[in-house]
């Protein structure tokens, strides 16, 4: 029995039936920009592992900081211990994020950061709701879900398992152009109706899973001014958008403005291993108190010895040149599908580029059509995108956007 037939016989893939019959691939090996498939055929990566591997596969430092930390030790607990990966990797952290966030809390995930996050502005407040813009996307734990869009998200599959959240709408206005004047006016509605907010809790400038939708940074700004002077405090999601996806450090920096609470994921071990990570200033860590979250593996030292190696390596390397170059081929190779038939719009930040769809894709025909093509891209909904490893050259870009055309025009 091949891999993939084993495979269906037990094992369960993200958001699919356990009896899934989809398109499912063995990859044998990962190098650079390269996945290698189980029958010899090559594809190159535009998925970064969901935002995570910016340095590409097997990265030299990276794998030799693992290496380095199993030698020393692979875990111990972080109740009454420390270690030198966990100190390291959080001064790290306070230094590339603004001077304010001096706090550093580890956690095993995305979405645990999340949960952290709202436990933390809870605890904080005293007050049980937070306030959140449509077509986000959190991660998928009970906390996490309730932030998520509640069309899009889950909320309908869990009723009042997910708690009830105070939801505006999407940001109208988008990345580059003129604050529509009436786009925050839900928010100024909900903020004198109601005084249980603890918090509003967003991905700034890009909302990813939701919709890979690139809101302008004057919105964000006007949010956050308008909640703080309502006595929100502000969370920004930046599990996605961290580490120079954008074409900032952190998106946050389009906007010039700075959260309270700041959420970091993904690409922080460079697509290695879990790891979540929650800032926060020190007036909200004294106003917590003791922060009630303990996980098993928390700050994990081959997770922070790994993130340590790999936030210093983008730092030492030319990010803003590279996500500048992918940004630039994405553009080049996906704008030609502007206006073509069933394409509502075409958008690229940063090294994110994006293909919106009028209908949803048949994934059963699109997927190997990709994979025939030479790409790996995972379209969801009505959305083909790609978010490749910053090391990925023109040529790779290349692969991708003809894929993409080649699947989408007739
Ligand atoms: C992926 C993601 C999460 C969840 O992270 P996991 O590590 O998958 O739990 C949360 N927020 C945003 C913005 C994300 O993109």
């Amino acid at each position: 029995m091949s891999l993939v037939d084993r495979d269906r016989a037990h094992v369960w893939h993200p958001y699919s039936p356990a009896s899934h019959t989809g398109p499912l691939y063995e990859v044998v090996a990962a190098r650079g920009t390269r996945l290698t498939l189980a029958d010899g055929r090559e594809v190159v990566d535009g998925m970064s592992s969901w935002w995570a591997a910016v340095h590409g596969y097997r990265h030299p430092v990276l794998d030799a900081a693992l290496h380095a930390q199993v030698d020393r030790f692979a875990h111990v607990m972080f109740g009454g211990l420390t270690h030198a990966p966990a100190v390291e990797l959080a001064e790290l952290l306070v230094e590339v994020t603004p001077p304010e966030l001096t706090r550093v809390f580890f956690a095993d995930s995305g979405s645990v950061a999340v949960e952290v996050a709202l436990k933390a502005v809870v605890q904080a407040t005293g007050r049980p709701t937070v306030l959140t813009v449509r077509g986000g996307y959190h991660g998928d734990t009970a906390g996490a879900m309730s932030v998520c869009d509640p069309e899009g998200g889950m909320h309908r599959l869990f009723g009042d398992h997910v708690k009830q959240q105070v939801f505006v709408p999407r940001p109208r206005t988008r990345f580059g152009e003129a604050l529509l004047p009436d786009d925050l006016d839900d928010v100024r509605r909900v903020l004198a109706e109601r005084d249980d907010l603890a918090a509003v809790v967003v991905e700034p400038v890009v909302q990813g899973a939701g919709g890979m939708w690139f809101y302008d940074p004057a919105y964000l700004r006007e949010l956050v001014r308008l909640c703080r002077a309502a006595g929100l405090l502000v969370v920004f999601d930046e599990i996605a958008t961290g580490f120079g996806r954008t074409g900032a450090l952190f998106a946050l920096e389009h906007a010039g403005v700075v959260p309270d609470v700041l959420c970091l994921g993904k690409a922080l071990t460079g697509g290695t291993t879990t790891l979540g990570a929650v800032l926060t200033t020190q007036d909200v860590a004294d106003r917590v108190g003791t922060l009630m979250h303990g996980p098993t593996f928390m700050a994990n030292p081959l997770a922070c010895a790994v993130a340590q190696a790999s936030v210093r390596l983008l730092l030492d390397g030319d990010w803003q040149a590279d996500v500048a170059r992918v940004g630039a081929a994405l553009r080049r190779g996906l704008e030609p599908l502007r206006g073509a038939p069933g394409v509502a719009d075409v958008r690229v930040l940063g090294a994110i580029g994006v293909v919106e769809l009028e209908e949803p894709v048949d994934m059963a025909v699109v997927q190997p059509g990709l994979v025939d093509r030479g790409a790996w891209l995972r379209p969801f909904g009505r959305l083909v995108y790609a978010m490749p490893p910053y090391v990925s050259t023109d040529a790779d870009v290349d692969v991708l956007t003809r894929a993409v055309r080649g699947v989408l025009l007739p």
